[in-house]
């Protein structure tokens, strides 16, 4: 009978030469067995030590260019894990990012629009620039749509760091049940007609709330302790050579500024009202060496127990576009009371509160005033205004580039005299007659 192919132990060899090679083993079922085994436990030992190798060789930073981001995701080390195969162990060498320089938890914040992407990588080019290429401190981006995919590769290219993108919640940006709308929407009609800075926008107020009472909650924030507030289409003047966010834990600071000027009454008729109850209700939470002498003109020192705050609001505040504090304030029971406080009065919505003068009685009533610190050594431009280091070793050395009459501090409209007078003056601010 003709051998038949299907018959191996007949199969005709193709090359009788062959006999010493590899393959005559699989004429021998012992040895043959016993090589399938060690072929599969060195195929297992591939694949562990394949991945292994993935995850520790690859910078998160890859991870995050390699485009596979949603934006409409928020991502927490598990994905990470399952994504990528990488081991929890692996993830903690990863997270956080082994480039960071800078010791501490902290982040650069923005809150920003896709469309706002070209304004959003010139105030990235500049704080890198200025601050954070020595520090590599990570990004974290927060949006109330999705961010495109542009967004995240042009962004992710600008950052020394690491970058996280992550959504808001619609129940943190939509009117609340307890709202009036009717009221709402007459209220803007009246402001509109009055001709009050984004009096018509609905989203002007969701953004003022949110960063009166979320940004800080978002889950993306659960391991910082620390933020810097960038907005798109700022300027940085000067470099800052050392850690901000060190220099603030260690000089046990918790709230960093460098403008403060005058609110629009129009849109907070009842915040100093509010503020006032908040406090009556809540004085135990009214710091004893507290700034209300910043806020309220000629304002005694409070006495302990004090209940009434006296006096007519300044509307004084620190310009809340640019912020250097901690996180854990804003986490305190006194600011969640506060802010719920605030929210249950409905002002975000039937005036058009804003974050900053929030922030600024916060901090200003709950906290001794030696932790607000002014950082006169950081030259800034948001539009309209800009202020700009004005001691002379700033300019000499090099370190700030920009016009000593970009000098909002003394102007007019700026409560920065107000502040000198309470708290002193920090070096690199001053009058120009000082100069
Ligand atoms: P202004 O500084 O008071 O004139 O207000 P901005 O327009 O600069 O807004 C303050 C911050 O909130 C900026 O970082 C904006 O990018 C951001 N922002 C304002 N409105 C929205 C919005 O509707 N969606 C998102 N995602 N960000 C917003
Ligand atoms: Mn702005």
């Amino acid at each position: 009978m003709a051998p038949s192919f299907k018959d191996k132990t007949t199969m005709p060899r193709m090359n009788p030469s062959a006999n010493t090679s590899f393959w005559r083993y699989r004429r021998h079922p012992k040895w043959s067995r016993i090589l399938q085994l060690v072929m599969a436990v060195a195929f297992v030992i591939c694949l562990i030590y394949g991945f292994k190798g993935l995850g520790a060789g690859t910078p998160k930073t890859e991870v995050l260019k390699n485009g596979a981001y949603d934006g409409s995701k928020i991502y927490t080390s598990k994905d990470f894990t399952n994504a990528y195969g990488i081991s929890q162990e692996d993830l903690s060498m990863l997270v956080p990012a082994p480039q960071q320089i800078g010791k501490e938890k902290a982040t650069l914040i923005m809150l920003v629009r896709n469309r706002e992407i070209n304004d959003a990588l010139k105030s990235m080019r500049a704080m890198e620039d200025r601050f954070n290429r020595k520090f590599r401190y990570p990004w974290t981006f927060l949006n109330d749509e999705p961010f495109t995919q542009d967004f995240i590769n042009y962004t992710t290219g600008m950052a020394s760091g690491n970058t996280y993108y992550g959504l808001i919640s619609k129940d943190q940006w939509s009117i609340p049940h307890h709202i009036d709308q009717d009221k709402v929407k007459a209220s803007m009609e009246t402001m509109v007609s009055k001709n009050v800075i984004y009096a018509g926008s609905m989203s002007y107020r969701h953004m003022c709330r949110y960063n009166s009472g979320f940004f800080y909650r978002h889950p993306l924030l659960a391991n910082f302790q620390w933020y810097w507030r960038v907005e798109p289409g700022v300027e940085y003047f000067c470099d800052i050579d050392y850690d901000v966010f060190e220099y603030m834990r260690v000089h046990d600071k918790v709230y960093g500024f460098v403008m403060a000027m005058y609110e629009y009454l129009v849109t907070i008729e009842t915040l100093w009202d509010s503020t006032k109850e908040f406090i009556r209700k809540n004085p135990q939470y009214l710091a004893s060496d507290n700034s209300l002498d910043f806020f309220v003109d000629n304002h005694p020192p409070t006495k302990s127990g004090e209940k009434e705050i006296t006096g007519n609001y300044n509307l004084c505040h620190f310009w809340s576009n640019f912020e250097i504090a901690s996180l854990d304030f804003w986490r305190s029971q006194a600011y969640q009371d506060y802010f719920s406080y605030l929210d249950s009065e409905g002002g975000f919505f039937y005036e058009r509160w804003g974050d900053a003068p929030i922030h600024s009685l916060a901090v200003g009533l709950f906290l001794p005033k030696t932790k607000i610190h002014h950082f006169g050594d950081i030259g800034y431009r948001h539009p309209p205004y800009a202020r700009c280091p004005q001691d002379v070793e700033s300019h000499q050395s090099g370190r700030c580039f920009c016009s000593r009459r970009d000098h909002f501090d003394d102007d007019g409209y700026s409560c920065l005299p107000r502040w000198w007078n309470v708290a002193g003056q920090s070096v690199g601010a001053g009058i120009k007659q000082l100069v």
